[in-house]
């Protein structure tokens, strides 16, 4: 028997919702309400240094005014550490993990893979030093809905990696692979920018003796120029007031078909037509879509 559906949105508060970012939360609540599942948000606010006044206040805004509702409560990341520290410490314990002062600079000058210099080190334990998960010499192959196979040697292409970093903030990579976990999630719908984070997460994953959850990656919508329209537009949040005219160009960017009468339609009506009608299949499998390819 498969489980229930269970995807979620995991916005970082670093800024508000811009077009990008709603593709990858509508991608995600349409798939999840299709599945007929749950839709759970989660606030990824482990880099507080980042996270700005107010922005999760907006997102929430943000994802009332375009009528994805969302279930339970929202959870956050920065109430959460308890959870990465205890795995952290299992890991160091078992010589999963270690200890690493490496400075940031010599590793720059290095390269991408990092050398192992602190693997064999038995450095003791510091607040200030980071912590890297110790990885192997295997290929890993993430499947995705969508995307082709993608397959990653993580101890020839990147190293040892960081799961604490040395001012003490959790990495993404831990924090989001536990808290699926912790949730339930079975399916992570999200932008293909985090693609190549796929294999740390599935490494990490088998180290838990978990199952993966299902992926669909959903490409990111380039301009002409080549910038990611999340960047470019970063300056750009979301209009209210805008919502049903942004939602249908949303919709069209996922290769939905939606009506021509429904343009303009309020959210809710243009949502229950997405809901029945979802295929994702109909986007192309390649990270990135161009702008001007997008039917208007
Ligand atoms: N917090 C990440 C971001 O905003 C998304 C994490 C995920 O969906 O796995 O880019």
């Amino acid at each position: 028997m498969t489980s229930p559906y269970i995807g979620r949105f995991a916005p970082t508060p670093s800024g508000l919702l811009h077009f990008g970012s709603l593709i990858a939360a509508l991608a995600s609540f349409l798939d999840a309400r299709h599945a007929g599942g749950q839709w759970l948000l989660r606030i990824e606010d482990l880099d507080q240094t980042r996270s700005q006044a107010d922005a999760e206040r907006q997102i929430l805004q943000a994802l009332e005014d375009f009528g994805l509702e969302y279930d339970g409560t929202p959870v956050r990341q920065s109430e959460r550490l308890e959870l990465y520290r205890a795995q952290t410490e299992r890991w160091l314990e078992q010589d999963l993990a270690y200890y690493c002062d490496c400075p940031r600079r010599a590793l720059l000058e290095h390269g991408p893979v990092y050398p192992g210099t602190c693997s064999r080190r038995h450095l003791g334990a510091r607040a200030d030093h980071a912590v890297r998960v110790r990885v192997n010499d295997q290929p890993i192959t993430c499947h995705d809905r969508l995307q082709p196979p993608l397959t990653q040697n993580l101890a020839r292409e990147l190293g040892d990696f960081i799961i604490r970093r040395r001012d003490g903030v959790y990495a993404y990579q831990l924090a989001v692979v536990l808290d699926d976990i912790d949730q339930g999630i079975t399916d992570v719908v999200r932008g293909a920018d985090l693609l190549d984070s796929t294999p740390r997460q599935v490494w990490l994953y088998q180290l838990l003796g978990q199952p993966t959850p299902g992926y669909l990656h959903v490409p990111l919508i380039m301009r002409e120029d080549g910038e990611k329209l999340s960047k470019r537009l970063g300056s750009a949040p979301l209009q209210a007031d805008q919502a049903p005219h942004t939602l249908w160009r949303a919709l069209r960017a996922l290769a939905q078909p939606i009506p021509t009468d429904l343009r303009g339609a309020p959210v809710a009506q243009q949502l229950d037509w997405a809901i029945a009608h979802w295929q994702p299949e109909r986007l192309p499998a390649t990270p990135h879509i161009m702008e001007h390819s997008l039917s208007d």
